[in-house]
């Protein structure tokens, strides 16, 4: 069931923003644009996409909110 989280996004290497680890399977969580207007995407590792989606699954569930998994990054 845990694995089903992940299935919901493209993998790519990379470089995860939360946990530093490189070069391990990412997808992108969200974007910033700097200043200078170059646009700098955020990626996750599998591990740490699954603590921020158990993450808003509390907080969904707080909020009396349907939880739907896959949403980061869009
Ligand atoms: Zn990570």
């Amino acid at each position: 069931m845990d694995d089903d989280v992940l299935s919901f996004y493209d993998w790519q290497p990379g470089d995860c923003f939360k946990c530093a680890h490189r070069n391990v399977p990412t997808t992108p969580v969200s974007r910033v644009t700097a200043q200078c207007g170059k646009t700098h995407i955020v990626r996750a590792c599998q591990r740490c996409l699954r603590e921020m989606e158990a993450q808003r699954k509390r907080a969904a569930e707080r909020r009396g909110e349907r939880y739907e998994p896959g949403q980061l990054g869009t």
